[in-house]
């Protein structure tokens, strides 16, 4: 090979370009399998009710541990599904294992609610609002406690989406937009969307501590959330002071390393039981 590169150095230069390539028709050649065999699944990451300083929710999260290519992580093979229609597949696995675990939470006398993220591939789905109906039914779970996060860009395209946005808050499950503030903000769009919630992307978040403007933009979102109706999350809260700044400016909730990585499902009930412990007024 080495010589062949160097009597051909267009051969070398082509076979490299190509890896990328190779590696992601390897890895959507796996997926098929690796949910047939259990290699993808799901952590949770508690969500801070900053009002009643108690967790009122999990946001559930992808995982792929495949045994020749290790630790695949979401935002690869997220983008690589949501390509071919492997997404549709593999956001009703997401949401049937959410729903599944979800119900024996509650059967445990856990009251949480459930988020699960969703790709706008998904809600181009005819069976979409189908799908989450036989989901929520399956399982026992009112839709009530089920919330879907969506991308900016994800639910500012097309109208049909928009429809299905609309169904899906008609059946009383809220929405989340995700990422706010990174995408193409489309603020004309936003008052007029079903959306509940705004999640405030990590890098809006990261820097407010240590940066004026980046702290002034922070609370001219929440202001202006609020007086449009929304509700405010915060993502990507990493330290104490974050949370601070973040609870004492309005915003509702948040979640964060500092307040917990995302969680095994066993861990749930323990970390739940800590958190609500007397001993910890004001989290964590
Ligand atoms: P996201 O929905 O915005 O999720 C937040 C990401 O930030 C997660 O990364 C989470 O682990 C990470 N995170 C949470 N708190 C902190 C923090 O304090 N600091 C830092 N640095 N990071 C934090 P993850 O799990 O790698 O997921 C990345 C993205 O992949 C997600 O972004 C979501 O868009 C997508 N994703 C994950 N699971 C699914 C899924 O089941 N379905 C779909 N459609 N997308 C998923
Ligand atoms: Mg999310
Ligand atoms: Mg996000
Ligand atoms: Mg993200």
């Amino acid at each position: 090979y080495q010589a062949e590169a160097e009597q051909r150095p267009w051969a070398r230069y082509s076979a490299e370009f190509d890896m990328p390539h190779r590696r992601a028709f390897a890895l959507l050649r796996a997926i098929p399998a690796s949910l047939a065999n259990g290699e993808f699944r799901l952590v949770y990451q508690p969500k801070l009710n900053l009002h009643t300083a108690r967790i009122s929710g999990v946001e559930a999260l992808a995982r792929w541990r495949h045994p020749q290519f290790g630790e695949v992580s979401p935002a690869e093979f997220i983008d690589l599904m949501e390509r071919t229609t492997l997404i549709h597949d593999f956001t009703e696995w997401v949401l049937h294992k959410a729903l599944e675990q979800l119900s024996i939470w509650r059967a445990r006398g856990l009251d949480l609610t459930i988020a699960v993220n969703v790709s706008s591939r998904n809600l181009e789905h005819p069976m979409f609002l189908h799908m989450l109906r036989n989901a929520c039914a399956l399982h026992g779970v009112h839709p009530k406690s089920l919330r879907l996060e969506c991308t900016e860009n994800a639910v500012m395209t097309g109208t049909r989406t928009a429809t299905t946005l609309a169904a899906v808050r008609a059946m009383d499950i809220c929405i989340s937009l995700d990422d706010f503030g990174v995408g193409y903000s489309n603020l004309s769009c936003l008052h007029s969307l079903p959306v509940e919630i705004l999640k405030l992307d990590q890098s809006l978040i990261k820097p407010i501590a240590n940066d004026e403007r980046a702290f002034t933009l922070i609370q001219s979102l929440i202001s202006m959330g609020h007086a449009l109706g929304y509700q405010m999350l915060a993502e990507g809260v990493e330290t104490a002071e974050v949370l601070d700044l973040l609870k004492h400016h309005g915003c509702d909730a948040a979640q964060g390393y500092y307040i917990s990585r995302p969680l095994e499902a066993d861990a749930i009930p323990e970390f739940l039981k800590a958190s609500r412990g007397p001993h910890v007024d004001g989290m964590p």
